[in-house]
């Protein structure tokens, strides 16, 4: 049995799901972890180079490279297989400021459709993907990329966007009718992974402690339609 995830950037699916995701491969299935916006560009200028130097990195420095690696250790420690999509992050397609990353998709970013196609083909008995809670573009474009498949989805809560709000609405293209599905999640082995991270911890947590602090309290909700909560239910039921 083959479980996908989904992730916008490298390290929203091990902050989101990443417990559940352990768990999974500690029941005996075979998971993988598509990151869809990952590649490195040369010579970032403008808000692409700030979002690399505001993490304390040079200009010169491969900051995607750097995250690609993050990304391997955290999935070796979730016992999950990493698979990387070179498709470039917001602010190398247009999105020019912070404000501007929260601020809906425009109108011509097609990336939705750059990642459903590169999606095709791929295995995946139970996918996992993003609500877009925080209403980040790349999120946004996920989540639309993934509801339009009519796979089954168990559809993951965005940490930490929802640490900040609670209240956070998901992305318009989530799908009605979910419910959430239990399922097992190891939360020792997600902070273990998320620990991987160590560029984005600072900036997103304050640093590793407050993010292990910060997740310690946080469960992970997945909802779903009921034909992937039954599938899922089944999975881990009959996972050797
Ligand atoms: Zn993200």
């Amino acid at each position: 049995m083959q479980v996908t995830a989904v992730s916008p950037h490298l390290d929203d699916a091990a902050f989101s799901v990443g417990g559940t995701l352990a768990a999974l491969a500690d029941a005996g299935l075979e998971v993988t972890v598509v990151t869809c916006f990952t590649r490195s560009v040369p010579g970032p200028r403008g808000f692409a180079l700030a979002c690399q130097l505001d993490k304390g990195l040079p200009a010169d420095v491969d900051y995607m490279a750097l995250r690609r690696d993050e990304d391997a250790a955290a999935m070796a420690v979730l016992g999950a297989t990493p698979l990387h999509l070179d498709l470039p992050e917001a602010p190398h397609r247009g999105y020019e400021s912070a404000a501007e990353l929260f601020a809906g998709a425009h109108e011509d970013d097609g990336a939705w459709a750059d990642v459903r196609a590169a999606l095709t083909g791929l295995p995946g008995d139970l996918w996992l993907a993003p609500q877009a809670l925080g209403a980040h573009v790349d999120h946004l474009q996920v989540l639309r990329a993934v509801a339009g498949t009519g796979r089954p989805v168990l559809w993951w809560r965005d940490s930490p966007y929802v640490l900040r709000d609670p209240a956070a609405r998901p992305g318009p293209d989530l799908p009605g009718g979910l419910a959430p599905v239990e399922l097992p999640q190891d939360l020792g082995r997600r902070a273990d992974a998320c620990a991987c991270y160590g560029t984005q911890l600072g900036f997103q947590f304050g640093g590793a402690e407050a993010m292990r602090a910060a997740l310690a309290g946080l469960p992970e909700v997945l909802l779903a339609d009921a034909a992937a909560r039954e599938l899922a239910q089944a999975v881990v039921s009959r996972a050797p």
